[in-house]
C-alpha cells in the first residue's frame, strides 16, 4: 500500500477520499486554490499546498504543477476524483511518466473511451447494443438531415467531445436542424475545445440505468450492480438509487455482463460506469462509459457493502479483487445531490456565506459533504455542495428516510435544492417509481411551485414568526421558498436548530 496518497480535487469528493485513505492508513496530501484556503477538505488532509488562483484553469486543471506537489511532499499516487483532470488521458499519462500512479484507468482505456464516436465503435466491436446513430462527426447540416430522415425525428445532436449535458440539442423537424448544429457546436468548442458533433436516435422515455464496474490489474472485471438516475433536470442527475425498480435479476445480470464486456474490450482498469438507456419494452442501449469515481458511487457502496474508494486506492496499488461475480444488493439507497441552487428561482447559483449548517444524521443516513458553518460558497466551482445518501431496508423506507433527513438538514445563508428534493420525494409518481428521463422537466413546474403539504404550513407559519422576530437585520437569515415565506419548519428540533443559528 502507498504511504502517502495526493488527492487532485477539492470539495465533498476530496473529503471522502481523505476518508478512504485513513481507513487504509495512507497519508494524504491536498491542493487548494486561492478561494479555498479556508475549505475543510484542506484541513482535513495531513497536508496542504495551494496550487494558484480561484480559477480552475489556473489551479485545479494545472496538471503538471499538480504532479509537481505530488513529487515534492513524497506522495506516491494522484486520485483526482471526479470533474477536472480525473478524464484527461494526457494526465493519467503524464502521472505514469512522472513514476507515479493514477488511481484510475490507464490512458490507454481513457483514450479508447473518451470521446463518445470512439466509445460506440468499440461498444459495437465488442457486441454492446448501442443507441441508434452515427460514430463519426458531422460535416454539415444536409447530412445530418439525411440521416435523422432515416432514423425518424426526433433525434439528438451529441458533442463528441461531450460530458455534463453539454453540446447536446433536441431537433424535432428538419427546420430545426442547421440552427441546432450551430449551436451544439458552439457550445462544444467552448466546453471542450472540440466541436465534432454526431447524431443519436433521441429515445423517447427511457430510464437512466447505469452499471458500475470495477476492475483489477490481475484481469477481474466485475459488475457492482446498477444506479437508477433518471431523475434528471437538463440532462443531469439530481437523485439517484439504487437497485432500479425497473431492473429484474436476470435484466441486472444481462446489463452487468454487457458493462464488463466493454470494459474488458477498453482494457479497463479500476472503477468506471457504464450508461445504459433502458426502455419501456426492456431493450438498453449503451451511451457511454466514465473513465473515473461518480458522484453517485455511494449508493452502490450502501447496498453491496463494498467501498468503492478504498478498492480504487487498493487496485491502483496493485491489489486483487476478493468479490464474487454475483453480488445482490441489500436494501435501497438514495442519494440526493445538494446544490447551491435555488429550485423556486429557475435554480439560479446562488453565493454567500454559510451562516449555519445543520448536517441531519441518525439510522440508515449518510453525509458527503464539502461545507461547514462559516463556509464561503462562490460562483468559481460547481454548485455541489453535498450530497445526503441514505439507507433502508426497502425503497419506500428509503423515502420515508430521505425525506425525514432533509427536514433535518439546514443551511442558513445561501439557496439550496432542500426544498426541490422534499417535492420530489412527496411525489406519488416518483414514489411509485414512475420515473424516466424526462419525467423532471415535465413535472418539475408543478413540483417548484407546489404549497408545503397542509399539516406543515400552520407550523411554517409559527416559524417564521418565530424567525420573524430573531431576523431582523440579518442579511438572507433561513432557507426561503418559493412564495417568500419561512420553509416548513415542523419539528421543536428543527425550530431549535434554526433559533440557534440566529443567535449572534
Ligand atoms: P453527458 O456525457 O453530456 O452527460 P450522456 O450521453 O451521458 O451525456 O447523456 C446525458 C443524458 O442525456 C442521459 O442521461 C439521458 O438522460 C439523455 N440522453 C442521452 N442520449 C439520449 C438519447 N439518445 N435519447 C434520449 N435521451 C438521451
Amino acid at each position: 500500500m502507498f504511504t502517502k496518497l495526493l488527492i487532485a480535487n477539492r470539495g465533498e469528493i476530496a473529503i471522502r477520499i481523505i476518508r478512504a485513505c485513513r481507513e487504509l492508513g495512507v497519508r494524504t496530501v491536498a491542493v487548494y486554490s486561492d478561494a479555498d484556503a479556508q475549505a475543510p477538505h484542506v484541513r482535513a488532509a495531513d497536508e496542504a499546498v495551494n496550487i494558484g488562483p480561484a480559477p480552475s484553469t489556473q489551479s485545479y486543471l494545472l496538471g503538471e504543477r499538480i504532479i509537481e506537489v505530488a513529487k515534492r511532499t513524497g506522495a506516491q499516487a494522484i486520485h483526482p476524483g471526479y470533474g477536472f483532470l480525473s478524464e484527461r488521458e494526457w494526465f493519467s499519462r503524464a502521472v505514469r511518466e512522472a513514476g507515479l500512479v493514477f488511481v484510475g484507468p490507464p490512458p490507454e482505456a481513457i483514450a479508447a473511451l473518451g470521446s463518445k464516436t470512439a466509445a460506440r465503435q468499440l461498444a459495437i466491436a465488442a457486441g454492446v447494443p448501442v443507441v441508434p446513430g452515427t460514430t463519426e462527426g458531422l460535416r454539415d447540416a444536409a447530412e445530418a438531415e439525411a440521416i435523422a430522415e432515416r432514423y425518424g425525428y426526433p433525434v439528438l445532436l451529441k458533442a463528441a467531445a461531450g460530458g455534463g449535458g453539454k453540446g447536446m440539442r433536441v431537433v424535432r423537424a428538419p427546420s430545426e436542424m442547421a440552427g441546432a448544429l450551430d449551436a451544439a457546436r458552439r457550445e462544444a468548442q467552448n466546453a471542450f475545445g472540440d466541436d465534432t458533433v454526431y447524431v443519436e436516435k433521441y429515445i423517447v422515455g427511457p430510464r437512466h440505468v447505469e452499471i458500475q464496474v470495477i476492475a483489477d490489474t490481475h484481469g477481474t472485471v466485475l459488475s457492482l450492480g446498477e444506479r437508477e438516475c433518471s431523475v434528471q433536470r437538463r440532462h443531469q442527475k439530481m437523485i439517484e438509487e439504487a437497485p432500479s425498480v425497473a431492473v429484474s435479476p436476470a435484466l441486472r445480470k444481462r446489463m452487468g455482463e454487457t458493462a464488463v464486456a466493454a470494459a474488458r474490450a477498453a482494457g479497463y482498469v479500476n472503477a468506471g460506469t457504464c450508461e445504459f438507456l433502458l426502455d419501456q419494452e426492456g431493450n438498453f442501449y449503451f451511451l457511454e462509459m466514465n473513465t473515473r469515481l461518480q458522484v453517485e458511487h455511494p449508493v452502490t457502496e450502501l447496498v453491496t457493502g463494498i467501498d468503492i474508494v478504498q478498492w480504487q486506492i487498493r487496485i491502483a496499488a496493485g491489489e486483487k479483487l476478493p468479490f464474487p461475480a454475483d453480488l445482490t444488493p441489500r436494501g435501497w439507497a438514495i442519494e440526493c445531490r445538494i446544490t447551491s441552487e435555488d429550485p423556486s428561482n429557475g435554480f439560479l447559483p446562488s453565493a454567500g456565506r454559510i451562516e449555519y449548517l445543520h448536517v441531519p444524521t441518525g439510522p440508515g443516513v449518510r453525509w458527503d459533504g464539502g461545507i461547514e458553518t462559516g463556509s464561503t460558497v462562490g460562483l468559481h466551482y460547481d454548485p455541489m455542495l453535498a450530497k445526503l445518501i441514505v439507507w433502508a431496508a426497502t425503497r419506500d423506507d428509503a423515502i420515508a428516510r430521505m425525506h425525514r433527513a432533509l427536514r433535518e438538514l439546514t443551511v442558513v445563508g445561501i439557496e439550496t435544492s432542500r426544498e426541490f428534493h422534499l417535492r420530489v420525494l412527496e411525489d406519488e409518481e416518483f414514489r411509485r417509481g414512475a420515473i424516466e428521463i424526462q419525467w423532471l422537466e415535465r413535472r418539475l413546474p408543478s413540483l417548484v411551485g407546489a404549497a408545503a403539504p397542509e399539516s406543515q404550513v400552520t407550523l411554517a407559519a409559527v416559524a417564521a414568526a418565530l424567525l420573524a422576530d430573531r431576523d431582523r437585520g440579518m442579511r438572507r437569515a433561513a432557507p426561503v421558498n418559493g412564495s417568500g415565506t419561512q420553509a416548513p419548519a415542523t419539528t421543536p428540533w428543527e425550530l431549535a436548530a434554526r433559533r440557534d443559528a440566529l443567535r449572534p
